[in-house]
């Protein structure tokens, strides 16, 4: 149901701030407080639960980035299948939005009469215009002329008459050198995306480009593919955010708790500690390691979780340090 609103509208953050507390309510227990409405009790930030399981999260659909993929539909219909009935109609894109599709786009120039000469991709490189040559634009006079009327007798120079700086002179002949062996033909502009192999625009692939430049905190995939109930690899996940109500986590919330370990009794309770340090822990997973026939050495030395699940990932002993 949200999904075509998505599609047609930017809804208001008030709104996603609200469904997202609906979805955090399925996945978190339910806290009561008097006099309050019950809200949930969140151990790893809502953010990184929606990131895609790849990149450390549970791949549940971040609604802000899913619904600008989505909205990307509107400008990419305008330029590839104009006859569309509601083309005209006002788009319901933010400048954000715009920005990221014009990222994902490349014009191959025909007549120019479709391309915006400072917002649209279509310099021989790729890039755009203005965000190329930002002093330039500021100056300019006409900023939503096409390619075709601005190449047309070379009137963009006319809307930079007050170029008063050097360095404004200077990106003016950088924009000169690059405009000056472009030539316009009588074919249509046409549009092609850069994320797909066809050149067509996706919603998946427009989404997926919004976590470019993410990195997983930790090896992912073993969690997802090992053969487990989905609890345990929930637990699992939590455990190596380093989330799970331990006693020092506990402590940091201001809740009560013991501070030592409910197993050996002598040692405080960390995740670390819970996890492969505790003599109990080391037990079960010698236990284990007899089974699996697994002769790689334990830890000698204190270890973050995540470097401790590295080691069992490569099969190596653990590199010392904390987390
Ligand atoms: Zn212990």
């Amino acid at each position: 149901m949200v999904t075509y609103h998505l599609m047609a509208f930017s809804i208001p953050q008030g709104v996603l701030k609200q469904i997202n507390k609906l979805m955090r309510t399925f996945i978190w227990m339910k806290q009561e407080r008097p006099g309050q409405a019950p809200s949930s009790l969140s151990l790893v930030n809502w953010s990184t639960v929606c990131r895609p399981r790849s990149l450390g999260g549970l791949g549940l659909p971040d609604l802000a980035k899913f619904g600008r993929a989505l909205r990307l539909r509107w400008p990419w219909f305008s330029w590839a299948d104009p006859d569309r009935p509601w083309i005209g109609l006002s788009s319901p894109c933010t400048s954000t939005d715009m920005d990221l599709f014009r990222a994902s786009t490349r014009i191959q120039l025909g007549n120019g009469a479709k391309t915006l000469f400072w917002h649209d991709p279509w310099l021989p490189d790729g890039g755009i215009t203005c965000a190329r040559w930002p002093r330039l634009y500021a100056i300019a006079t006409r900023k939503q002329r096409t390619v075709q009327k601005e190449l047309q007798g070379n009137n963009w120079i006319r809307s930079l008459q007050h170029i008063a700086t050097p360095q404004e002179l200077s990106d003016f002949v950088d924009l000169w050198g690059l405009i000056v062996g472009v030539s316009l033909t009588d074919a249509t502009d046409t549009i092609s995306w850069r994320w797909s192999s066809s050149g067509s625009y996706s919603a998946t692939s427009a989404y997926k480009v919004q976590f470019v430049g993410s990195f997983p905190p930790f090896a992912t995939a073993k969690i997802w593919k090992a053969h487990a109930e989905p609890k345990v690899r929930f637990f699992a996940w939590t455990v190596l955010h380093g989330k799970i109500l331990t006693a020092d986590n506990l402590a940091i919330r201001g809740w009560p708790h013991s501070p030592f370990c409910s197993l050996c009794q002598t040692h405080l309770e960390t995740i670390a500690h819970l996890c492969h340090e505790c003599s109990f822990t080391a037990e079960e997973w010698d236990l284990i390691k007899l089974w699996d026939n697994d002769d790689s050495p334990a830890p000698t030395s204190t270890v973050s979780i995540d470097a401790y699940w590295d080691s069992l990932i490569r099969g190596k002993p653990p590199l010392g340090g904390a987390r």
